[in-house]
């Protein structure tokens, strides 16, 4: 399966990515953890992408799309990947049409997480990472590790994400709206939008998720 995930940050994609790539068998690609892994590691790709990223603003589409369409071609991805964070504005969502159609491939659905903008504030403003694994991830309140500031998973460090600051948000928020809510309509239009709540348990947004991608017309 070919899987777009969409939502504004703090709707889950990454902790739900992980969850259904697994459940998938499939890649879980993420945009945001390749540039934090590139920045960690000092990469020229990383030291382009820092200051966009601290600003909550879009690393440019040049960057971005050369590196995604890398990893699509990877070979764990040939048969299918679930991409989060990617496209994030409509000249990705062609780019990425265009990496399809050279493939001879298609996108089987694009999940959206729906969640209210208070939610989204009060998630990002508790959330953890670790740092040893991107795809574990806590929130202090909602998800609150075993022991403060470390990784149930893995015992790795867990901070908090420097584009997680409030100002930082409401800017993240605002690109959201501008810049990647109109890919939602761009994916309408090809019929291929699943839209679900994102509020409740992990574990039922899961579940949530999985269903609509079974039967993407209920
Ligand atoms: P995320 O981890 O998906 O919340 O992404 C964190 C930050 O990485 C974003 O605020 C952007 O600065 C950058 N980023 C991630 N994915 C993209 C993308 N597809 N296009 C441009 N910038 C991106």
């Amino acid at each position: 399966m070919r899987i777009v995930l969409v939502g504004p940050p703090g709707a889950g994609k990454g902790t739900q990515a992980a969850y259904l790539a697994k459940n998938l068998g499939i890649p879980h690609i993420s945009t945001g953890d390749l540039f934090r892994a590139n920045i960690s590691q000092g990469t020229p790709l990383g030291r382009q992408a820092q200051e966009y990223m601290r600003a909550g603003q879009l690393v440019p589409d040049e960057v971005t799309i050369g590196m995604a369409a890398d990893r699509m071609h990877a070979a764990d991805a040939a048969d299918g990947f679930l991409l989060d964070g990617f496209p994030r504005n409509l000249a990705q969502a062609e780019a990425l049409d265009g990496i399809l159609q050279a493939d001879g491939v298609r996108l089987d659905a694009v999940l959206d997480l729906e969640v209210p903008e208070d939610e989204v504030v009060k998630r990002i403003a508790g959330r953890r990472m670790c740092r040893k694994d991107s795809s574990h991830i806590f929130h202090v309140i909602y998800n609150p590790p075993r022991a403060e500031g470390v990784c149930d998973a893995c015992g790795g460090e867990l901070y908090q994400r420097e584009d997680d600051s409030e100002d930082t948000v409401r800017k993240r928020l605002e690109v959201y709206h501008r810049e990647t809510e109109p890919i939602i309509d761009y994916y309408k239009a090809q019929d291929l939008v699943v839209t679900i709540s994102a509020l409740g348990k992990v574990a039922e947004v899961t579940e949530r998720a999985m269903d609509a991608l079974k039967n993407p017309a209920a």
